[in-house]
């Protein structure tokens, strides 16, 4: 067995009042001549602590991964943190949890995670690393990420979150969004790896941009491997792969989701040599085929804005393809006179509805649908892609 357990103490909120992150590391035994033996994975859920499928998923997986690692399956390192946002798990207001803002001063907690990027550029400058050479890249983000000084709770877990991602040649960042199909997020530099993935998670959605902004966990990473490439110290295929994946929506807790997405990554982690699955165990995986993996620009995605405030009724679910003029929902007024007209909601693009608002009472103005196209709309712009709600 090669696993190993770790508690790390972040600041107390307040005296008394301190929270702690937990990872799971299966060190792997390696295998000789074997690419995966090199290869190190992470994999974290709940960084938007009100999103729950990831975790139930992280259950199933280290379940799995627990059998693997006996077995002596495990060839790379892969380290696992069942909850990545210990202090949105513990948020509620009057009952109701909530997960996404740090109800300290209203900030995304997947927003403004720290810029390495001059600081890897510094470094460079005073250390020759050889072509390739991923280890020592690997050594000199953590000298990097080394020299943050959080203070304050939030920020020193985003600085332990992003330090051990650094770390790693496959990033994972389990979320999920109000009430949507399963899709996932990438860099377009990392066009092949997210289709692989999305092909075993039986994923037919897949966004990808060359820098969304706003500086999430995945960005924040890429960020780094990004300044290295640029200087040629490593090629594409050598960068980290860093997905948000997102699991369908916030009430998509099940067992038989959370068996099947783990599977879906572990299938993805054994397609590159992390893990050797027993060939005599036939889980009953089947990749989706290429083809049915659907790529979509970030820069394509329409959130359409309510016209009005009131209850939303719905035309279309989401996986509904749509054209351009059509109606997916409309919007009940409640204040007008018996009988008042509903206001139409009408699509944007000729695609797919990915997310709809899981509760049905919306404002003006705000995201009643996210909907993929497959070109460019005008109004997208790189590095203001990501909406807050
Ligand atoms: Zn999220």
């Amino acid at each position: 067995m090669t696993l190993s357990t770790e508690h790390s103490e972040l600041p107390a909120l307040s005296p008394g009042a301190s929270h702690r992150l937990l990872k799971h590391t299966f060190k792997g035994v390696g295998s000789v001549g074997s690419v995966g033996s090199e290869l190190s994975a992470y994999i974290q859920a709940g960084l938007h602590a009100d999103e729950l499928p990831g975790m139930l998923v992280i259950q199933h997986l280290l379940d799995a991964l627990v059998k693997l690692d006996n077995a002596g399956r495990i060839r790379g390192r892969i380290v696992v943190r069942p909850f990545a946002n210990p202090i949105g798990l513990g948020q509620r207001v009057f009952g109701a949890h909530t997960g996404r803002f740090n109800l300290d001063n209203g900030e995304n907690f997947n927003r403004r995670f720290p810029d390495l990027t001059s600081r890897v550029e510094t470094a460079l400058a005073t250390r020759d690393i050889g072509h390739n050479d991923v280890k020592s890249a690997k050594a000199l983000f953590a000298d990097v990420a080394a020299e943050l000084t959080p203070l304050d709770p939030v920020a020193a877990m985003k600085a332990a979150l992003l330090t051990e991602a650094l770390q790693h040649d496959i990033v994972l960042d389990l979320h999920c969004d109000t009430d949507g199909i399963l899709h996932l997020y990438s860099n377009r530099s990392q066009h092949t790896q997210a289709v692989a993935l999305a092909r075993c998670m039986q994923i037919k959605a897949v966004f990808l941009e060359d820098r969304a902004g706003g500086t999430p966990f995945d960005e924040a990473i890429t960020q780094c491997w990004s300044v290295l490439q640029q200087a040629g110290v490593v090629d594409e295929e050598h960068t980290a792969f860093c997905t948000s994946v997102e699991l369908r929506g916030q009430a998509d807790v099940s067992d038989a989701f959370a068996h099947a997405d783990a599977q879906g990554i572990l299938h993805y982690l054994a397609l590159r040599g992390l893990v050797e699955l027993d060939p005599n165990n036939d889980d009953g995986f089947h990749p989706l085929a290429e083809h049915d993996v659907m790529v979509f620009p970030l820069e394509g995605v329409s959130h359409v804005p309510a016209p009005a405030g009131g209850l939303v009724a719905y035309k279309k679910r989401p996986g509904d393809t749509v054209k351009a003029g059509e109606l997916i929902a409309e919007i009940i007024p409640l204040l007008g006179a018996i009988g008042a007209a509903r206001h139409p909601v009408f699509s944007d693009v000729d695609g797919l509805l990915i997310v709809q608002q899981y509760m049905k009472l919306v404002r003006p103005g705000q995201r009643v649908a996210l909907l993929a196209g497959k070109e460019a709309l005008p109004h997208r712009k790189t590095g203001q892609l990501l909406n807050d709600f």
